[in-house]
């Protein structure tokens, strides 16, 4: 696995939803609006935080439930993954 190429691509998608979240913020500036949005953006930069946070420490792309490494396949649709397939199906 490219660690390298995999951070690239979270910290790309990490300042798309930064700035799609400062957009959100802009428009919903009088709160009137449900933050729902803004929430789910905020939980996924919170993910890819995570994520790169496991690529410091060696722990990228192991399962947070089983301890099995996580399919490449998986990691590539969803870098920030802490699941492997199996225990992802059993949770969710
Ligand atoms: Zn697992």
């Amino acid at each position: 696995m490219d660690l390298v190429a995999v951070r690239t691509q979270l910290e790309s998608e990490r300042a798309r939803l930064e700035s799609q979240r400062d957009r959100l913020d802009g428009a919903l500036g009088d709160g009137a609006v449900a933050d729902a949005p803004d929430g789910a953006v905020d939980l996924v930069l919170a993910q890819i935080a995570a994520a790169l946070a496991r690529m410091v420490d060696g722990a990228y792309g192991v399962c947070a439930a089983c301890g099995a490494q996580i399919a490449p396949s998986r990691l590539a649709a969803l870098p920030y993954a802490t699941r492997c397939v199996t225990c992802a199906d059993r949770r969710d």
